[in-house]
Parts: C-alpha cells; structure tokens; sequence
C-alpha cells in the first residue's frame, strides 16, 4: 500500500481516474470527498490508500535537462530514466520504485521542486544552452526520435504502474505548476517539440505528449493481450 500521500496527490488521482475533485489545490474540502468516494466505488476498494497503485507510484513528469550529449552523474540523480541523443536509455541512480519513499537529499530522484515522492521523473537528455525568448534551440536540441522514445517509455510506465495518461498524472515539469499548483521555479521543458518555431503553450504541448504516449499504451496493451 501507498506510504504516504498529499491532498493534492489524492486529488490529482481521482482527476486522473476520471473523477472531478474541483481544484486541485490541496484544500479538502466536499468536492475532494465526493470524487475519492466515487473512485473507490468504481474501483471497488476499502480505503483511499488503495486507489494508489502498490509501488506508491502514481505520476510521470516529463522533462529535458538541458544537457549536452553524454548523460552524466548529475543528471542520473536528477532523473530516474534518461533518453540520450542517440536514443538510448539509461537508468538513473536511483530506481522507479525509490521515487516512492523518496526523501530530499537521502533516497530517490529529485528532478522536480516539491513533488518527487511518488513521481517517476523521466528526461530526454538534450536542450544544453537553449534560450527560451528569444527561441534558441541550442547546441543540442531535442529529435523527434528522442521524444518518441520518452513516450515509448512513459507508456510502459504507465502500464506497469497503473497510471492513467491524463493531464493529472502523465504530465511535462512546465505543467506542474498549473496543473498541480505546486511551485516550480520557471521550467520550460517541454514546451517544445520539434516542429515548433518557438516554445507554445504548456498544456498543449502536453496534450500533444499524451497524444503520442496513449497511441502506444493501446499498441502495448493489444500486445500483451494477444
Ligand atoms: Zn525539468
């Protein structure tokens, strides 16, 4: 069972399982009660503790580190899975399941402000030197490849940990702080991709992500029915 949860975590899950708790905004209030209520009838469970996956595990973000190419030890702390220019994946210092139990300084990834417990912290290892405005991409930035290889990996995640792909539970760090409410200190990955003049609006570019990662959470789960 979950270790440890915020409002704002059981408010983010039922928002991801499909119930409204109103604003995610960390308050409990009726709207909060009514949402988990309604999501442990749907999923048919005892306890609000139990709408959480066992791992603990109960959201991915999605980032870029501003790296150059070569994945190096600051960023494997930073981030439990990296994707580097050649498409490649490495596993970070710490593994998914630590991001559980996570304690600042001690144990687990800490790629966001304030919300690593029980995040999956997943980057694609590009965008060193890139300016936000005026747009400068940098000297390495981040492919096409890169991002579907991220989703690819997100889409496994989310299979293997039961997290939905919604706006409340697979989401860019530039979301977080809308979304969420949880203060980041302004992030712009992934506000975005490739095809992209300039950096966009971050929930679009998300939705664009979730787009990519749904396709193949479908692909992935026919799969392993077959
Ligand atoms: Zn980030």
């Amino acid at each position: 069972m979950i270790r440890s949860y915020t409002v704002i975590d059981l408010q983010a899950r039922c928002a991801a399982l499909g119930h409204n708790p109103g604003p995610i905004d960390g308050d409990r209030g009726r709207r909060t009660n009514l949402a988990a209520r309604a999501a442990m009838t749907e999923r048919q469970v005892s306890s609000e503790a139990l709408l959480f996956h066992t791992s603990g595990l109960h959201r991915i973000y999605l980032h870029w580190t501003a790296g150059a190419r070569g994945v190096i030890h600051l960023e494997k702390k930073a981030y439990n899975g990296l994707v580097d220019h050649d498409c490649k994946r490495h596993l970070g210092k710490w593994s998914f399941e630590d991001q559980a139990s996570y304690r600042a300084g001690v144990r687990g990834a800490s790629g966001t402000l304030n919300s690593n417990t029980g995040c999956i912290q997943l980057a694609a290892d590009a965008m060193a030197g890139a300016v936000e405005v005026p747009f400068n991409p940098g000297s390495a930035p981040m492919t096409w490849e890169q991002v579907d290889e991220l989703c690819l990996w997100s889409a496994e995640l989310s299979l293997a940990f039961d997290i939905p792909v919604s706006r409340h539970s697979i989401l860019s760090h530039a979301e977080i702080q809308s979304t969420l409410g949880i203060r980041q200190r302004f992030k712009w990955d992934i506000c975005w991709l490739p095809d992209m003049s300039r950096p966009g609006d971050p929930i679009e570019c998300g939705d664009r992500l979730r787009d990519i990662i749904a396709d193949k959470v479908e692909v992935l789960a026919f799969k392993q029915a077959a």
